[in-house]
């Protein structure tokens, strides 16, 4: 029989359904599994007594009759979610004490259909990077490091920031994960782990209780080991929420059923800006294999334009980093976390900042306090904010073409941990094929598609209209068969 913690999610329920294993079984086969990968720094906090009891009250439910749509799986929150009684650190020493006296809305919606929390992932600080190193308990290994990553002469990032997510998905220690995305942060890192990964339509998920980082662009999503898993597991997290003024009151229709439709007659477009200079080779023929297998199965390929392609990184640093900006002014050591004494409120105030945050925040920080003030808002917030319009404008422009939009997923495969860290702009162009999405606040999912000559596996990336995550799991239901992406990390649990 394939491993318990091999499953997918969508097998699980049907053994459980089955009752060839329980709950509890399950559970204690991914605790066993975590333990061994504890090496791997998959996890900030694991919470293995909290699931064993969630597992126990899941059997009862079942043998009651009473099972939710997730009863029994094991799941992995990202440690952005506030999570009740569980620490909540964003990967940061200012949050390093901090425990939330509340859930938040998406991780509650998991509980509510009866999953189990396995513990908080690990993640860049306040979700700025892209490959998991910025985090303040230090970065998560991916498990295509080799055998052995702990001990792998080069050891790969398994991208960023939802790293501790994918690699706990792929490590199999996880059946599946929450992520968030705000230029990339669900989609990069599952192309780089071989895993599926779905950022939603912005408003799709309540951002309720996830520590904010952009808030006009940050979005809630699954990661997981198929397609189908992302749709089960988004089926529960999306909807609205009156807490949440930004969530939308749209219906949220079956994505189950949406899998296994037929892309016949679809146009897909492929944006010639996304051909970008210096584009990795193999990147380039994993997006043309890609469209040749949506061709062959029905689907028209099309060449669409996406003109202001190109802006969409400036623009993406000058409104994230603002928005981080006035976010994070909340943490001034005061009501949270870390406090540093001072001689006076300006100085504790500075010294708790200073020795809270990592750089990479402060850099934001700076960025965006400098981008937003008097003399400067003009020339750059308020520009960038329009940019942002003409960006969303060639998207609705396209998709009087297209029903959906084929583009690699990130620009190569898992680097290594260490490379790029030096090179803030070598690592923010990680996201040049996903922050546009979240400028225009469409959805997105990343699918396997292949692996590269160095044995690493590629994703490419799906773009579908606003709200329309169901016509999304169509196209990449049919592009995971057809890819038929069987790659798997050399070390699994
Ligand atoms: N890598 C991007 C950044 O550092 C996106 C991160 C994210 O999506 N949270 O801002």
């Amino acid at each position: 029989m394939t491993k318990l913690t091999d499953l997918t999610i969508s097998d699980a329920l049907d053994g459980l359904a089955a009752k060839k294993f329980s709950a509890l079984e399950l559970t204690d086969a991914h605790i066993a599994g975590m333990e061994s990968a504890r090496g791997l720094n998959a996890y900030i906090t694991e919470t293995p007594e909290l699931a064993r009891k969630q597992a126990q009250e899941s059997d009862a439910r079942r043998a009651a009759g009473n099972a939710g749509a997730l009863d029994g799986i094991p799941l992995a929150i990202k440690d952005l979610y506030c999570t009740k009684g569980v620490r909540t650190t964003a990967a940061s020493k200012i949050l390093e004490n901090f425990v939330p006296t509340y859930e938040s809305t998406v991780s509650q919606k998991l509980l509510d259909a009866g999953s189990i929390t396995l513990g908080k992932t690990n993640l860049d600080e306040f979700a700025m990077g892209s490959g998991g190193v910025t985090s303040a308990f230090g970065p998560a290994i991916s498990p295509w490091s080799g055998a052995d990553p702990v001990n792998a002469v080069r050891k790969l990032v398994p991208g960023g920031s939802s790293s501790g997510s994918s690699t706990a998905v792929a490590a199999r220690i996880a059946m599946g994960a929450t992520g968030t995305d705000t230029g990339g942060s669900i989609r990069q890192p599952a192309s780089v782990t071989g895993t599926v990964g779905i950022k939603p339509t912005y408003g799709r998920c309540s951002r309720w209780g996830i520590i904010a980082f952009a808030s006009s662009l940050d979005q809630a999503g699954p990661m997981t080991r198929s397609v189908e898993d992302s749709a089960r597991m988004l089926q529960v997290m999306a909807g609205y929420d009156v807490k949440d003024s930004t969530s939308v009151d749209v219906d949220v229709p079956d994505y189950v059923a949406a899998l296994g439709g037929s892309v016949k007659g679809m146009k897909i477009g492929l944006p010639r800006e996304y051909r970008i200079d210096g584009i990795n080779p193999e990147t380039d023929a994993l997006w043309q294999k890609g469209a040749q297998m949506l061709r062959d199965a029905g689907a028209e390929v099309i060449e669409i334009s996406l003109p202001h392609t190109k802006y969409a990184l400036p623009v993406y640093y000058i409104i994230a980093p603002a928005e981080a900006s006035s976010n994070l002014a909340r943490y001034d050591g005061v009501r949270f976390g870390l406090r540093v004494p001072g001689e006076n409120l300006n100085d504790m105030y500075a010294s708790t900042r200073f020795a809270g945050f990592g750089k990479e925040v402060r850099r934001r920080i700076m960025i965006g306090t400098y981008v937003l003030s008097s003399g400067y808002y003009d020339a750059f917030y308020r520009k960038a904010q329009r940019v942002r319009r003409l960006i969303r404008n060639d998207f609705d422009e396209a998709f009087k073409n297209c029903d959906a939009i084929l583009t690699p997923a990130a620009p190569g495969t898992a680097f290594a941990i260490g490379e790029k860290q030096d090179d803030p702009l070598q690592m923010y162009l990680e996201d040049v094929f996903t922050v546009t999405l979240n400028l225009a606040g469409l959805p997105g999912i990343c699918v396997p598609v292949g692996l590269a000559k160095n044995g690493l596996p590629m994703g490419l990336q799906l773009i579908g209209r606003a709200f329309d995550e169901a016509g999304l799991f169509t196209v990449a239901s049919v592009l995971e068969k057809a890819a038929g992406f069987e790659g798997r990390p050399a070390f699994t649990a």
